[in-house]
């Protein structure tokens, strides 16, 4: 049987529902389930994401089969409105759009009223009474055509779009400031230029037929799902290029009838701060995309009950009826023909962080959804945003004295920003790349912005309100951002920003301008400013703040704290001294897992002797040198350990290459001749002779402490000596010295020695043991690939992802930027794998780290220190892994804390639902048995058949791109 092709919804039910995003995207599942529940929409059908396949794979041709399917569901359409598709009388119109699995908001494209031609136009002219109202449809369908269908674009990134161009032209010409202020008359005339430009343009005539424009525009939206915003897109949110789009077409209403029409979008909760509101907004006499594309500022959900109280009535019950049924906040498209209200489409919406862990942990307290639900519903690292600094009030308030408050907009993405003032995306990503840290600001942003706005600190708009793209993207990125800012206007060829104030005059900037945002507030202000910790900080970390007067921090504590009792994995902190010691426990730290001793080197006083012992021409001399770094280090450790309260502290051995501690400059390098009493030509020739062609595959990690195991002694004394400091202080210590880069047991065994050693010898000295371990970073191919034989020596194991992903790859991360954006840009990587473990490759290696160290030791300790122990995805692939604990900094612990709860839950629903399948499956082969068996009693046979496994949709590998 051939597979289902278009699934029609409408008249109170649907061929689909809403579990079947990956089958009709979420647009369409959504449509589906609407439909089935009750709630009003517009009739319709959706063609699947398998056809999209398709038509990449017939090289971007749909095909013909489709043509009979499509008119049949056309059909439904009209019996249900009672309109005709291209019925000069009564003519049926339709939407036709774009829906993959995940919503990638205005990344692909739409087209409205297509259906309308010169015929068409008069029967919806005289059966709507409203000439207008047709006319107007008919212009924007012929620019929505020409744009998505025909790429009629702006020539170059100064210029306007072409439709735009004549449009501004005609208001002018008929004075009319607004494009509802159009008489009929030049409306006609309009779509008359509109075609004339696409023929001038692109040497076709437009499509009078609905049924080609239908072919055409399906086409379109299926290619749209490779258009250079879409792909942008997905590279920053990791979807894969094989998903495709589904499109759903879909009978028109119309909110441009006339001033008892209109159209909105909403939010079942606020979106920026979580408050359990209605939030939405919504334009009198206005089709749907101009809400979003900001081109009139609209008004506040809250006075539509004030305009039309029914509408409202009707537009309240759908928000109780969906948040009820998805048990989560919607985002909510809808629009009012005549009076009646139609949702057009409904999906889980986009928020903060600050709102996903105010909505999550509401809703569990309203029983809405449990707390495990809670849990699962914030992305980890989301609450970022709950750390990310505000201005200082103070500070904010002084340059607000001094007459530096620019404007006011719409705060739509909290926390706050300064930077330099671009006013292009692509020069947004030029700057970041040098290193400028930017404000992009402009009109408005569009989906072409993406790249520069995931570029800039923050974003600032003149037009456009709380659900415009920019604030969508601001949420979704978690950017500070100011929207529909009407003071500001822009001169993209003079490269300026011109903010109109009621008082002081204008005041007109330039591009590269510091200024700052205040998402929360929505104020922009003059030059630079300076920030202050957010209320989690401040409660936690700086202890400045009293936590029953902290409501977010209350939400956060309370989310983390179901987090902490759902997790297996725990989580520790890579800290190098005390006081972020102090920091990591703040955030949850259950211990350290690494702390690197060579970042006390570069601390105070500690530098010079580090030089004096590299450069020393014998032991002896190396050794005097050391025994001043001992008190240092001892120190350092001590306090480390008194913070940790008992709990494990992973201490490092030195690691990098010496070169890195030595000056390369000469004036450095005759002041160190001079400190240690040694010539200038001795030191350069000791500095010659440690450089490295390649210093990260060089003499560094375990390879130093063996060519100089005076090293390592002196840093093992300071962990013991300070670890019985403490203990005869009172604390409990449990120190874990870790031997980095060991690829062979052979160089664990010689350093292993050496700490035992010198354990021993301190013990004896001051008649006290603690206890200790002596493990390894596996961070090198082979140290993954011989994980039995090293464990007999390691009591622990801790995977440096970093190196390891760099020697995996044979890459290194300090010089492959431009080959990674490459990777990233032509979706040979689909994410960065310094960013989030490559689980394919790196993750075979630490698979087999695993296994080959517990097949020697299964009680082995093995945890993960690199970068990726603070991102999400690669937690929960730890989890999976059956790892002890991920280390992360101290910032990142939350995140940690709360995907590892994540990675937990998720399991234990996987099995409970692979139990259900399997007793499902159990049940229906006992029945299966049972009926074979009666049929055989009664004499007949019955084919067994063989079951065929069932098309794994997660499965298809199949490239959309050609
Ligand atoms: P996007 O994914 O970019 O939001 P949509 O397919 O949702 O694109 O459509 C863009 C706009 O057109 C939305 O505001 C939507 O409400 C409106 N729209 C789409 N289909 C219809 C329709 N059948 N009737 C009226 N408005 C529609
Ligand atoms: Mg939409
Ligand atoms: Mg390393």
């Amino acid at each position: 049987m051939a597979t289902k092709r278009i699934y029609s919804f409408g008249g109170g039910k649907a061929d689909g529902n809403k579990d079947m995003k990956d089958v009709l995207g979420g647009k369409g599942a959504g449509l589906a389930e609407m439909s089935n529940i009750g709630i009003p929409v517009p009739p319709g059908f959706t063609i699947t994401t398998d056809v999209c396949t398709e038509y990449y794979r017939a090289g971007k041709k749909l095909p013909r089969s489709l043509e009979p399917e499509l008119r049949a569901a056309l059909r439904k359409v009209e019996a249900l409105t009672g309109k005709g598709f291209g019925d000069a009388g009564d003519p049926l119109l339709v939407s036709v759009r774009s829906g993959a699995r995940v919503s990638m908001p205005g990344m692909m494209d739409t087209v409205l009223n297509l259906g309308l031609n010169d015929r068409t136009v008069e029967g919806l002219a005289a059966r709507s009474g409203n000439p207008r109202f047709a006319w107007d449809s008919y212009r924007r369908f012929v620019a929505m055509f020409g744009d998505v269908v025909l790429g009629m674009k702006p020539e170059t990134k100064e210029d306007r779009d072409p439709f735009e161009v004549i449009l501004t032209a005609k208001k002018e010409a008929f004075g009319a400031a607004h494009d509802a202020d159009l008489p009929v008359e030049a409306l006609r005339e309009l779509v008359s230029e509109f075609k004339a430009e696409i023929s001038r343009r692109k040497k076709v005539a437009f499509p009078e037929e609905p049924f080609d424009q239908l072919l055409a525009a399906v086409g379109a939206v299926f290619r749209s799902w490779d258009n250079d915003r879409a792909i942008a897109y997905r590279q920053l949110n990791g979807i894969p290029a094989e998903w495709g789009t589904a499109v759903s077409v879909q009978a028109m209403v119309f909110g441009n009838m006339g001033d008892d029409s209109g159209t909105g979008v909403a939010f079942t909760r606020n979106p920026a701060t979580g408050e359990d509101e209605f939030y939405g907004e919504f334009l009198v006499n206005a089709q749907g995309e101009d809400v979003v594309a900001g081109i009139r500022t609209p008004q506040k959900i809250g006075e539509l009950q004030a305009k039309w109280a029914d509408v409202s009535r009707q537009l309240l019950a759908a928000r109780e009826k969906l948040e009820h049924h998805y048990r989560d906040m919607q985002d909510i498209e809808f629009t009012i023909e005549r009076g009646r209200l139609y949702l057009l489409q409904t999906r889980s919406g986009k928020r903060t962080g600050l709102a996903a862990v105010r909505i999550a942990v509401e809703m569990a307290e309203q029983r809405l959804i449990s707390r495990e639900d809670a849990i699962l519903r914030v992305d980890a690292e989301a609450l970022n945003h709950l750390l990310r600094p505000v201005f200082d009030e103070a500070k904010k308030a002084a340059a607000v004295k001094e007459g530096r408050l620019l404007a006011k907009g719409l705060p739509a993405g909290p926390g706050a920003a300064s930077g330099r003032l671009v006013f292009f995306a692509e020069d947004a990503a030029a700057w970041r790349a040098k290193g400028e840290q930017v404000v992009l600001a402009r009109h408005e942003t569009s989906p072409e912005d993406i790249r520069g706005m995931a570029a800039a600190e923050g974003f600032l708009t003149a037009f456009g309100g709380m659900t415009s793209h920019a604030a969508l993207v601001a949420r979704q990125m978690g950017k500070v951002a100011i929207v529909g800012c009407d003071a500001l206007s822009f001169d993209y060829h003079a490269r300026t920003m011109t903010v109109t104030r009621r008082a002081g005059g204008d005041v007109v900037l330039k591009e590269g301008h510091w200024i700052s945002i205040d998402g929360l507030a929505g104020e922009v202000i003059d030059g630079r400013l300076e920030t202050r910790p957010s209320e989690v900080v401040e409660v936690l970390v700086e202890k400045t703040r009293d936590a029953r007067s902290a409501p977010t921090y209350q939400r956060f504590a309370k989310l983390l704290s179901w987090a902490d009792g759902a997790r297996r994995l725990k989580v520790r902190a890579n800290a190098d001294q005390p006081d972020q010691a102090r920091v990591a426990v703040a955030f949850g730290a259950q211990g350290i897992g690494l702390c690197r001793t060579e970042h006390m080197f570069f601390g105070e006083g500690k530098i010079g002797p580090m030089r004096e012992m590299i450069v020393a021409a014998t032991p002896e001399e190396r050794r005097a040198a050391l025994a001043k770094l001992l008190p240092l280090q001892r120190e350092d450790f001590r306090g480390l350990f008194v913070e940790m309260a008992g709990r494990p502290v992973t201490i490092r051995t030195l690691d990098p290459p010496l070169h890195e501690f030595l000056p390369h400059d000469e004036e450095g390098m005759r002041a160190l001749a001079e400190a240690t009493g040694k010539s200038v030509v001795h030191v350069e020739e000791r500095i010659e002779e440690l450089a490295e062609s390649n210093p990260m595959l060089g003499n560094r990690g375990c390879r130093l402490g063996i060519a100089y195991p005076e090293i390592t002694e002196m840093q093992v004394r300071a962990i013991f000596e300070a670890a019985i400091d403490a203990a005869e202080a009172g604390a409990r210590v449990e120190p874990e010295v870790m031997i980095p880069l060991v690829g062979m047991a052979k160089e664990l065994d010689h350093q292993a020695a050496v700490v035992r050693r010198v354990a021993q010898e301190v013990f004896a000295a001051r008649g006290r043991k603690v206890r200790y371990l002596v493990g390894t970073m596996i961070e090198v191919p082979r140290g993954a690939v011989t994980a039995a034989e090293i464990a007999r020596t390691a009591e622990f194991f801790s995977f440096g992802t970093n190196d390891l992903t760099q020697t995996t790859f044979g890459l290194s991360r300090d010089d492959v930027g431009p080959v990674l954006a490459r990777y990233l840009e032509e979706e040979i990587l689909a994410v960065d794998p310094f960013v989030s473990i490559d689980q394919d490759g790196v993750g075979a290696l630490m698979r087999l780290g695993v296994a080959g160290g517990r097949a020697t030791r299964p009680e082995l300790k093995i945890g993960i220190c690199g970068e990726h122990g603070g991102d999400p995805a690669s937690v929960g692939f730890c989890h999976r892994l059956g790892l002890d604990y991920v280390s992360c900094s101290p910032y990142r612990l939350p995140i940690a804390r709360l995907a590892a709860a994540q990675a937990a839950l998720r399991e234990a629903r996987e099995a409970a639902s692979k139990r259900r399948a399997g007793a499902n499956g159990k049940r229906a082969r006992e029945g299966r048995i049972a009926r074979d068996a009666k049929a055989a009693r009664n004499g007949k046979t019955r084919d067994v058949a063989v079951a065929s496994p069932a098309k794994k949709r997660g499965g298809r590998r199949a490239q959309v791109r050609a």
